[in-house]
């Protein structure tokens, strides 16, 4: 059976937590978009370890790990990745590559930070990751596909092309220095050095996994407001974050996908830039941050402080109708048990009327949040394990917040920990 484990929000909902959670009764992982510019925070028995490329199912030793053709593959940084967790005592993970992955070059890295630079106070918050370029690139078809490092041909050939193009604007529209044909094709030559033994036909082989019964889990980066299409464009990421790309980005068919865990996380958190109508500044935003997540609310991939803010009903009930979402999996509750009182965003104001609808986001820029305030429990939730349990102030905050979302809460995580869950 496949499994999609993605988010509703703007990312950081708790994915890699659950991920690395269901996992234990999954036999493969699949990373299926996205690159090294978001990262998943894992505590398990090994430490605490912040993953980037690699899917939060490595540590386990029953578990494949695929990095799917969707992704955006720093290869480098898959690698250093890999070492990170063996030199934190985690067995050395089985890898597979799929040989119609692309490669993020140094160059995507550059005219990533090229262009914030350009761009100065108007930029889009990039994490310099060279995903925006990379993207751009596959579409325009001069990406370099892990099965062309094999073929000194086409790789030459596609060499020189992309010299003349990317050498026009490194000279003109950004004064920097050029790229070499010799350079970059060292740099794919180191790339298939290191590359080389993981690279598979992914969609081959899980075709026949498939068959054989395997059960799957697609794991996705970020979260639906960050969806290029869907979400709240231009200020999202470059490639899809829903369930449904999953069956692109891993190359399974779409019929496959059986369940869908939407990770909601109980308050809301942003990092970059967009319009976030529940935020909160101020005081009671250096709290929430302080108290969020696990050790605070601050990216695991740049240590950025991320923007916090109260529950948003609009945008969670959308993140979770747009991924096609079977069950909520609602995260990072302990956290709040130091409020005494609980705003919940549970509509937006637009132009002097209110809707539960999420806009686009020419809309969204104007929306104002309506609020319902809850008592808090002033508890610490952490370590119980039956629902029942729960203060009922608690348990009322996660019903009210299952009725706006209109999707099952079948798993609420009270703790950054693999065994901090409890199944309703
Ligand atoms: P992801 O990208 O969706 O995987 O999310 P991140 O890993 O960036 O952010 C989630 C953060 O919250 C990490 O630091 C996790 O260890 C932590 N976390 C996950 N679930 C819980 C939870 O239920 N309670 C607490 N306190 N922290 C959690």
């Amino acid at each position: 059976m496949v499994t999609a484990v993605v988010g509703a929000n703007w990312g950081d909902e708790g994915k890699g937590k659950i991920t690395d959670m269901l996992a234990k009764d999954s036999d493969i992982i699949i990373r299926f978009q996205g690159g090294a510019n978001a990262g998943h925070t894992i505590v398990n028995s090994y430490g605490k370890f912040a993953l980037h490329t690699l899917p939060s199912g490595v540590f386990y030793n029953h578990t494949t790990s695929i990095i799917g053709n969707g992704v955006a593959l720093d290869i480098p940084k898959l690698f250093a990745e890999v070492k990170d967790i063996e030199d934190g005592g985690v067995p050395t993970p089985k890898i597979l590559v799929s040989d119609r992955t692309q490669i993020v070059m140094s160059y995507h890295k550059l005219f990533d930070a090229y262009e914030e630079e350009r761009l100065a106070g108007k930029s889009y918050g990039s994490t310099k990751s060279g995903i925006a370029p990379f993207y751009s690139d596959k579409y325009a078809k001069i990406g370099f596909q892990v099965s062309e490092l094999f073929d000194d041909n086409i790789l030459k050939e596609k060499i020189d092309k992309i010299c003349t193009l990317k050498n026009v604007m490194l000279e003109h529209l950004y004064h920097k220095p050029l790229l070499t044909k010799e350079g970059l094709y060292k740099e794919l030559m180191e790339y298939k050095e290191m590359v080389s033994p993981f690279v598979c036909d992914c969609s081959a082989y899980l075709y026949n996994e498939m068959k054989a019964g395997k059960n799957i889990l697609l794991e996705g980066q970020l979260g639906s407001l960050k969806d290029p299409d869907h979400g709240i464009y231009p200020m999202v990421t470059s490639s899809s974050t829903l369930a449904g790309y999953g069956a692109i980005g891993a190359g399974i068919p779409p019929y496959e996908i059986k369940k869908i865990v939407t990770v909601v996380k109980a308050y809301s958190s942003a990092v970059g830039a967009g319009a976030f109508v529940s935020e909160i500044f101020g005081d009671e935003a250096v709290k929430l941050r302080n108290h969020g997540g696990d050790g605070g609310e601050y990216g695991a991939t740049t240590g950025r402080p991320r923007r916090v803010g109260w529950f948003d009903c609009v945008a969670s009930h959308y993140g979770c109708r747009i991924q096609g979402t079977t069950d909520v999996a609602f995260t990072v509750l302990d956290v709040l048990g130091y409020l005494d009182e609980i705003p919940v965003c549970i509509g937006y104001e637009i132009d002097g009327k209110v809707t539960k609808e999420f806009p686009v986001t020419t809309k969204l820029e104007k929306a104002k949040p309506v609020l319902k305030v809850f008592p808090g429990w002033k508890k610490d939730i952490r370590g119980i394990k039956k629902y029942e349990e729960l203060p009922k102030e608690c348990r009322d905050y996660i019903e009210f917040i299952e009725k706006e979302l209109q999707y099952p809460i079948t798993m609420i995580s009270n703790g950054p920990g693999r065994d901090d869950i409890i199944y309703r």
